[in-house]
């Protein structure tokens, strides 16, 4: 029986899977969950770098060679924003300002982010759900050496280089959602929580990416009580990041800067983990965390490669419940 599948992701390397995983899913198969704590205003407009870096690469639009952004985007509406005097360190294309002027222009006219999102999706052509974590605003705050910095500070315009003491989340107030659990899920995610048979982690930051998902009230109580196989594939290959600080903030956050590491951000939260062939010797330290550990090709570069990996992943939780657990390899 096809599974139903509820996908947790960021951006480009949530995207790569979420590909692969559209490609061998039916629309009504597939709810796409992403992450929103990296939004952000930009010359007042509501900017959500995941959900379009996965909008833009579910249509076939994604700038293959940044990762991010719209293939052949020119910069000119930005150049003359800054001829204006504005702050333009964060990149926006031409073709991409036009997603976040009609996003804006849908809360604007008090859509939520889910509608708004369901609408640009529609227009993009993109048959699979795609949803943002959540409604209202949960705001990734990097604790660093040189101060808290809101994550598009810390991200791009730091470009990640101040020491990570500890990361954190706000609700819209700037109050720490920490304590209060104050900010709930989508009501898709929440739907998809009660109907999906199986819960994926796409290949994405643990902390940056995945660990707002979880901060939401409810979820990380949900997802260790999960009717179905949790499966995640590891971000971390070689013991580096394809891309991105996940190897630094590992290491500043004390953790081992391997797939274990980001294996021990969902002990108990996950039942099977996606390590590359190269990090075949990490098998029996991961699965000490009590998983299941599959050994698999997990680099993503081709169309192929994405569809390979999802094929593997929902064949293994074809067989999840059987009892001959232990390594297995591709
Ligand atoms: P962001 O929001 O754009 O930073 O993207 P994500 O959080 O979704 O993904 C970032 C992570 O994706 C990085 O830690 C990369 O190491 C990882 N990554 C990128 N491409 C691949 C790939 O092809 N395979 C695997 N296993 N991880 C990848
Ligand atoms: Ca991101």
């Amino acid at each position: 029986m096809t599974p139903t599948v509820l996908a947790l992701a960021g951006g480009v390397g949530g995207a790569k899977l979420a590909v692969g995983l559209a490609k061998v899913l039916p629309p009504e198969r597939l709810t796409i969950v992403v992450n929103t704590g990296d939004d952000e205003v930009f010359h007042g407009l509501h900017v959500s770098p995941d959900l379009d870096t996965m909008m833009y690469a579910l249509a076939g639009l994604t700038n293959t060679v940044t990762g991010w952004g719209v293939a052949g985007d020119t910069f000119n509406g930005l150049a003359l924003l800054r001829r204006y005097g504005a702050d333009t360190w964060f990149n926006l294309g031409d073709k991409d300002l036009a997603t976040h002027i009609r996003r804006t222009q849908l809360l604007r006219e008090g859509g939520t982010l889910s509608q708004a999102t369901e609408s640009l999706c529609r227009s993009l052509g993109i048959l699979h759900r795609v949803v943002p974590m959540s409604d209202a605003a949960l705001r990734t705050v990097v604790e660093t050496g040189e101060g808290a910095l809101a994550f598009q500070d810390y991200f791009v315009k730091h470009r990640c280089e101040p020491v990570a003491k500890a990361v954190r989340f706000e609700d819209g107030g700037g109050r720490d959602v920490g304590s209060t659990g104050a900010v709930g899920p989508s009501p898709a995610f929440l739907g998809a929580l009660d109907e999906a048979s199986v819960l994926v982690y796409c290949p994405s930051n643990p902390f940056l990416s995945i660990a707002p998902v979880l901060a939401l009230k409810g979820v990380r109580e949900r997802v260790r009580s999960f009717q179905g196989p949790r499966v995640a594939v590891s971000p971390i290959v070689g013991r580096e990041a394809l891309r991105g600080p996940a190897a630094k903030l590992l290491a500043e956050l004390g953790y081992e800067v391997s797939c274990r590491g980001v294996a021990e951000q969902y002990a108990g939260l996950c039942d099977v983990f996606v390590i590359d062939e190269v990090d075949r010797d990490q098998a029996r330290a991961v699965e000490a965390l009590g998983m299941r550990v599959v050994v698999a090709p997990t680099v993503m570069i081709s169309d192929v490669d994405k569809e390979r990996l999802a094929r593997r992943i929902l064949d293994m939780v074809g067989g999840a419940n059987s009892e001959d657990g232990g390594v297995r390899t591709a």
